[in-house]
């Protein structure tokens, strides 16, 4: 039998690097995607190399319907097949009322929403053995500790529906849909130093930031088999701010 093989978008930095460097070690192949970074996409494919097994870096917006609608298939003829999606890349816009635009609103919709629906349609589609379909929501889908991150909120809360839907649809294929909504993590997008850090340390019952790590470890579980009665569910990683 060939190695799984795994598609982990927005996965040259921050959560998606580590969820891949991390299914790599479970033994799956992996592809990720990236925009801008081809430098640090590398990086990650390199380390992925060093465990053994296969890596591809594409470049890919996940807010581009064109490069949605190729990506399984670029997966698919380099590897032979797909077992797992991970859908990890994500916008966050800030701003309230005053100063949010228009682009702002369709631009996170596009990655955060349409993309992922897009992406895991087609991955579905490519699953001939069941897989697993992750998608990385977010704590502020559930609850909304700060101002300023409306648009953020609702895609995110939106993947929770998508993913109860589609759960429906896949169960009988042995396909499982979940959505991981982690707490505030330290990355570049959210730095544990950065300007949110105290406010959001606060609403938290582990008054602390999380690290990849806690994301990256979960993830391994859903995508293994021992998650196989898990679907369409929304599973807290959070340090309680949702308690
Ligand atoms: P980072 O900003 O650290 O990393 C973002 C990654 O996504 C990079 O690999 C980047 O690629 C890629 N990316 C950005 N835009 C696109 C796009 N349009 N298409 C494809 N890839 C893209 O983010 P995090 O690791 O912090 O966040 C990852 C996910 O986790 C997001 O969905 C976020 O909403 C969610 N999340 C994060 C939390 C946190 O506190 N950090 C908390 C809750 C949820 P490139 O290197 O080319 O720019």
């Amino acid at each position: 039998m060939t190695s799984p093989v795994a598609i982990v978008t927005g996965g040259s930095r921050g959560i998606g690097a580590a969820i891949a460097e991390r299914l790599a070690k479970d033994g799956f192949d992996i592809a990720i995607t990236y925009v801008r970074n081809a430098e640090a996409a590398r990086r990650v494919t390199s380390a992925i190399e060093a465990t053994g097994r296969r890596a591809l870096a594409i470049q890919s917006d996940g807010g581009n319907v064109t490069d949605n609608t190729a990506l399984v298939q670029k997966v698919v003829s380099a590897f032979g097949r797909l077992d797992a999606l991970v859908c990890n890349a994500g916008a966050y816009p800030y701003g309230g009322p005053d100063t949010m635009t228009v682009d702002d609103i369709s631009r996170t919709l596009d990655l955060n929403m349409r993309g992922v629906m897009i992406e895991s349609v087609s991955a579905a589609r490519a699953m001939k053995e069941g897989g697993r379909i992750i998608l990385i929501g977010s704590a502020f889908g559930e609850r909304v500790p700060l101002p300023g991150i409306s648009i953020y909120s609702a895609t995110k809360a939106g993947l929770v529906g998508f993913a109860k839907g589609l759960s429906r649809d896949l169960g009988p294929k042995g396909i499982t849909v979940n959505v991981i909504q982690p707490g505030p993590i330290d990355t570049e997008l959210n730095p544990a130093d950065g300007p949110a850090g105290d406010a959001l340390r606060s609403v938290l019952a582990i008054p602390k930031y999380g690290e990849v790590k806690d994301i990256a470890d979960f993830v391994s579980f859903l995508a293994s088999d021992r998650s196989s009665y898990i679907t369409g569910a929304a599973l807290s990683v959070d340090g309680g701010l949702t308690a």
